[in-house]
């Protein structure tokens, strides 16, 4: 298969876990109502947040994202990509966008660089030998 076809179907996949019912329901559960100020009629008015399973502090939807506690990572083959990315509800957790989920792929993506770099040194050497 050419890249751009595989490209093409690694991003719809992507998408497509986006609307997955698993991750909603992670969405859903670190869901929190703060009681903010009273309605005109004297009724109690909420806002809805969404706590980080890291910090613990409060963000608006927009503000968070859902995280694979383990990686979906590189690609191997498409069975594992595809069980990696509708992974186990266990494996997923909400995370501040901005604040923790950039901190981990930021580490991770350092790390992934640092595996490349080793990877494209041993294969240098094998060509050259
Ligand atoms: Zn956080």
């Amino acid at each position: 298969m050419d890249k751009k076809t595989h490209n093409v179907i690694i991003q719809s996949l992507r998408k497509a876990s986006l609307r997955w019912r698993v991750r909603n329901e992670v969405i859903t559960e670190s869901k929190v109502r703060v009681e903010e100020g009273r309605y005109k009629n004297g009724n109690q008015r909420y806002r809805v947040y969404f706590r980080c399973a890291s910090c613990g502090e409060l963000f608006n939807r927009k503000q968070i994202d859902v995280d694979h506690k383990d990686e979906v990572g590189q690609f191997v083959d498409y069975n594992t990509f595809v069980e990696r990315l509708f992974c186990e509800k266990s494996n997923l957790q909400v995370l501040c966008k901005e604040g923790c989920h950039a901190k981990k792929t930021k580490v991770f993506n350092k790390n992934n660089a640092k595996k490349n770099k080793a990877k494209k040194k041993a294969k240098d050497v094998l060509d050259f030998l």
